[in-house]
Formats: structure tokens, C-alpha cells, sequence
């Protein structure tokens, strides 16, 4: 028995309508594995840092610190590399390599922070996120984004930051961008020498602490500290 052509015509159209929402459906499922809470661009002494702190956030039955989605991002140039380290409070002298090592290792153990050796490109307001691009063209959407890619330039396109010389720095040609209280416009941060702090461990860990810590008052709605105390024996 021959179908109606109107009913043929029909079938036809339904296969292409369901055809395409299968196709949103995917792309939905894509930009949502590649939405992120926090990109933290940089993985030196601010960056990693910042990222600590965030972790540091979770395990302690605080509702909005978890399922946080993070990434970071580094080329490996850390000025750490070449330093060997004397003066960092509570912790024997040793190569800031080393001290790198030790701290890539605290964030592995709290877990959660996916890293990348990848360079980023592109920072780019769209709407209420930022899209970030790297050097191989992968694209990833966040809330937040928080620049410690350091002081020897500064060459991420896309976003609108006015890159001013660092007069922290007794070297020429260092850099900075112009921000307020570590904020250069909504909800994207610049952390370490990049922010125009001296060029030490403890003054650029330190600014990604700050920008951690305000980033999750944010989330929580309120002021927070991350304080531990000694398990009772
Ligand atoms: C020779 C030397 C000796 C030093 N000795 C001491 C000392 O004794 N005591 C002390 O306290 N400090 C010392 N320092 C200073 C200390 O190393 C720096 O202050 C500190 O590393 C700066 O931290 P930062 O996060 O701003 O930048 P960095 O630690 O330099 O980190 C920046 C990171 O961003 C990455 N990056 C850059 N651009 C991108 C991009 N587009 N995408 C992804 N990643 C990117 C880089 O690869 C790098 O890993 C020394 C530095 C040097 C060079």
C-alpha cells in the first residue's frame, strides 16, 4: 500500500527536525563539559597559589564550593625555574623548582584542578562569561579568569587591559596591567608580578591567595576564610 504524500513529506521533515536536535543536543553537551567556574591562566608561584586556595574550599560540607569546575593553564616559564630560594618563610632553601614540584604535588592530592600545558591566546568577554582560547584552538567558556602569566609581557588578545610598565621591577621592560584591587574589569582578576607585585615568592603567592579568597566570598555569597586546625589526638 503506497503512503499519502502528505504523510511521506511529513515523516521526512520529522526526521530532519529530530536530526538537528540531536545535533544542539551534542553541542550542548560540548559547551557544558568545556564551561568552567574558574580559568586561572599561568602556572608560577601566583597561579598555583590561586588554585590551592580554591581547592582548599572543598571537603568541608560548604554547599557552593563543590562540583566547582577549574582549569589551569601554563607554558612551563616560571621565573622559579631559575631561582634557588632562601628567603621564603618556613621553608628549608632549596631550587624553586623544586618548591614548583612540591606544590603542583599539594594540588594533585586535593584534586579537582584540571591543568594544561597549553598557551593561552585569547581572553574574550562574551556576555556574562569569558571565552579563552589557546595556541592550538581549543576554546573553553568561564565565570571568572585570573591572569599570572608574570611580568616579561604580555601578548593575550581579545580583552581590554591597559599593559603599563612595572615600576616594582629594577629590571626594564617588565610589565603590568592597571587594576583595582587585583580586579581589571568584571570578574577578571591579574595576580603576582603581573599585578605589579615585587618579584618574590611570598608577595606573589600571596595575591593569588587574595584573589582565591574573593573569588569564593563571591561564590558564597559572603566574606570566608579557609582556616584548618590540628585533628584532636
Ligand atoms: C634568577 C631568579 C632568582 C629568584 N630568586 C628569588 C628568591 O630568592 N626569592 C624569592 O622570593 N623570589 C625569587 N625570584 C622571584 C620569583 O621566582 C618570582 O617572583 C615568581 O616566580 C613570580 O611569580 P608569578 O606567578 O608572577 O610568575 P611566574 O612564576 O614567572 O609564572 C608565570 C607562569 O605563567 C606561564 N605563562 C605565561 N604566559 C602564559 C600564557 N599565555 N598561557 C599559559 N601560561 C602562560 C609561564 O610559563 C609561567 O609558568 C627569583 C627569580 C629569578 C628569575
Amino acid at each position: 500500500m503506497t503512503q499519502p504524500r502528505s504523510i511521506f513529506a511529513f515523516r521526512v521533515k520529522l526526521y530532519k527536525v529530530q536530526k538537528v536536535l540531536s545535533y544542539v543536543a551534542v553541542f550542548c553537551i560540548i559547551v557544558k563539559a568545556m564551561k568552567y567556574d574558574v580559568v586561572i591562566v599561568g602556572g608560577g608561584a601566583s597561579g598555583l597559589s590561586c588554585a590551592l586556595t580554591l581547592l582548599s574550599s572543598q571537603g568541608r560540607n560548604w554547599e557552593w564550593a563543590e562540583n566547582r569546575k577549574y582549569i589551569l593553564f601554563d607554558t612551563d616559564h616560571s621565573d622559579l625555574n631559575k631561582a634557588f630560594l632562601k628567603n621564603v618563610p618556613g621553608i628549608e632553601p632549596m631550587a624553586g623548582r623544586e618548591l614548583l614540584q612540591k606544590v603542583r604535588k599539594q594540588i594533585q592530592d586535593w584534586g579537582g584542578m584540571e591543568i594544561l600545558q597549553e598557551e593561552v591566546t585569547r581572553v574574550e568577554k562574551k556576555g556574562e562569561h569569558y571565552e579563552v582560547e589557546t595556541a592550538s584552538g581549543k576554546v573553553f567558556l568561564s565565570d571568572y579568569v585570573v591572569l599570572a602569566s608574570g611580568f616579561h609581557g604580555f601578548s593575550i588578545k581579545g580583552i581590554n587591559v591597559e599593559v603599563v610598565e612595572n615600576t616594582k621591577s629594577p629590571k626594564p621592560g617588565r610589565v603590568m596591567l592597571k587594576h583595582k584591587d587585583y580586579e581589571v574589569d568584571k570578574n577578571l582578576f591579574v595576580v603576582g608580578t603581573l599585578a605589579g607585585l615585587s618579584s618574590h615568592f611570598t608577595s606573589c603567592a600571596g595575591s593569588g591567595v587574595e584573589v582565591a579568597i574573593e573569588i569564593l566570598s563571591r561564590f558564597a555569597g559572603k566574606r570566608i576564610v579557609i582556616h584548618d586546625v590540628p585533628e584532636k589526638s
